[in-house]
Order: structure tokens, then sequence, then C-alpha cells
């Protein structure tokens, strides 16, 4: 099980902490749902979402009459679950059948957007589709290279310019080749230096029209990669990005690098985007389509 696998190092803190819990408080009182909030911002689930959670579990203790500290503890998976996803079937990737999925990928350096575009390359390759590769990172040293170490690494071809080109032309070049190919997905890495967001801004937004006119709907997905373990930076990477581009989703990395997996309510719940993609670990096999379920069992199971 990928999710109980992936969570281990959330699940041990976050398992202790609530047994111990429960240990203390044999009664859901105040000073219970006080720990408790506790317990939940130190995992990085996010102050609001944390507020809104104890508020939702008190009307419900409420309601059920529940008053034993152990009878909550399904009311709060139930809880998460409801939070983590709005709307059935929202982690999936909107896909073109018979025709090319364009997915743009955005994110800062770093954060493992050239591992996630590979993996995700492999896993599509896998189900029998053709993929091609855009290297639309022509600004960061390496990048370029990097993805088509990926391209050999899973057997996937790499449309690239020279570092410093036109990525906006990059990507006119890989709607062609892609469309020669009959392949079915594009995946499309973007450069990721925010700290000069109107440049960045005007990049994607130039990458994103390139894309529409040559396909209307295109790109199908900007899926922007964050990095579990950064907590508040990957809010903050998040908010900037909202405000950079039309984000559809998010690809949350590193989740098995962190004690603090809470981050995944806090981006779902606090930013409205939906986490679409997890990543587990660095194999071919370790990003994951993220399912609200598996991921609040595997928090506590
Ligand atoms: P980029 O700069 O955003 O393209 O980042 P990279 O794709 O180069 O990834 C940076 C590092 O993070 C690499 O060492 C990856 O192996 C590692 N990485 C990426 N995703 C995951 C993940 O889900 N789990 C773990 N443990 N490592 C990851």
């Amino acid at each position: 099980d990928k999710f109980k696998d992936g969570l281990s190092k959330t699940r041990d803190s976050f398992v202790g902490a609530m047994n111990d819990l429960m240990k203390d408080y044999r009664t859901v009182d105040e000073d219970f749902f006080e720990e408790l909030e506790d317990i939940l911002i130190s995992a990085d689930v996010g102050v609001h979402t944390v507020m809104d959670l104890i508020e939702q579990l008190k009307d419900e203790a409420r309601l059920r009459n529940i008053k034993d500290a152990k009878d909550i503890q399904p009311v709060i998976s139930e809880k998460l679950a409801e939070m983590l996803q709005k709307s059935a079937n929202e982690a999936a990737i909107n896909e073109q059948p018979g025709e090319l999925t364009v997915i743009l990928f955005v994110g800062v350096n770093g954060v493992g957007k050239t591992t996630s575009i590979g993996k995700l390359a492999h896993q599509y390759k896998e189900e029998g589709k053709k993929v091609v590769m855009a290297a639309g990172d022509t600004f960061r040293a390496g990048a370029i290279e990097q993805l088509e170490k990926w391209g050999e690494r899973v057997g996937v071809d790499v449309v690239k310019q020279q570092a410093g080109s036109d990525p906006a032309a990059v990507m006119y070049d890989a709607i062609q080749s892609a469309r020669s190919k009959k392949a079915d997905v594009l995946l499309c890495d973007t450069a990721g230096r925010l700290q000069n967001k109107v440049n960045l801004m005007n990049e994607l937004s130039k990458v994103k029209r390139v894309l529409g006119r040559e396909i209307p709907d295109a790109p199908h997905e900007v899926l922007l990669v964050l990095d579990a373990t950064t907590g508040q930076n990957a809010m903050s990477q998040a908010k900037a990005f909202q405000e950079a581009t039309d984000v559809t989703g998010i690809v949350l990395t590193k989740l098995d690098g962190t004690a603090k997996g809470g981050i995944v309510l806090a981006i779902r719940y606090e930013l409205d985007i939906p986490v679409k993609l997890v990543g587990l670990g660095e194999g071919m096999n370790d990003l994951q389509p993220f399912d609200a379920t598996q991921y609040v069992h595997g928090l506590f199971a």
C-alpha cells in the first residue's frame, strides 16, 4: 500500500500524538479539543483548516452525543476525508481521449518538477499511451539535460531547443512533433524562477497562448508542483503561482520525506485547488493519483 508506506513518518508522529491525547483525556471537553488543535497545527494542517475542523467536530460531538474520546476518532477521519475531497473524481487528470492531452507543469526549482514529469511519462507509457515531453525550462542551467535523462530512462522523446531560447517556441515545436507522432500526451516543463514574478507570469501566459492557438482547450491541465517538506513555503508559492496563472491541480511531492503530511489538507482546503498527484518516493512508480480515503487511512491505520 503506497499511501501507507509513503505516509509512515506523518503517521508515526500523528498517531503517536493522538494516542497520547486519548490516554490523557477520556472525555471530549474544551481541553481535549485544544490539545487536538495543537497536534493538527504541528502536522502542518493549517490554522484555518484546523479551526474549521474543530468547530465541525464539536458540532458532531454535540449532535451525536459523543462523550468518550475514543468515539471521536472515526469522526475525525470522516471529517478530514470530507474536507479533502469536495467532489468525487476531482483528482482525475482532464484527459482528452483520442486527442492530444497537453499538461503544463509549473513550480519553483528543486520541488521535484522534472522527476514528476518523468514519473508521469513512465506511467502513461505503461498504460500504452504515446508521450512527448517539452523542455520548456530554457532558463535554468541543466534543466534541458535533466529532462533528456528522464526521456532516455523511460523511453520518451523530448522536444528541446538550445538553452536561453524562447519557451513558447519550444512549445510550438512540441505540439507539431506530438501531432506528427500521433501522441496521446504532451508533458511540458516550464521555468520556475519565482523571484521575478512579472517575467514568469508573462512567460507562462505566452506559453499558454501558443498552446491554446494550436489546440483550443490546451493546456488541459496546469499542474503546480509543491514540495511537502517545505510547509508554509509551499503555501506561499502556491499563492504566488495562483496569481501568475490558472492552476488546475497540485502535484505534492516528497510526502514520504515529511512528518507533516497534514499540509495536504491546508493546500486543498485553504487554497481550494484539488491535489491531483502525490509523490511518495523517488522511484518511477512512486507518483500516485491522490485518494482522500487512502490518505486518511494512511494517517490512522
Ligand atoms: P526540479 O528542480 O523541480 O525539477 O526537481 P527535481 O525533479 O530535480 O527533484 C529534486 C529532488 O527531489 C530529486 O533528488 C528527486 O529525486 C527528489 N524527489 C522528487 N520527488 C520526490 C518524492 O516524491 N519523494 C522523494 N523522497 N524525493 C523526491
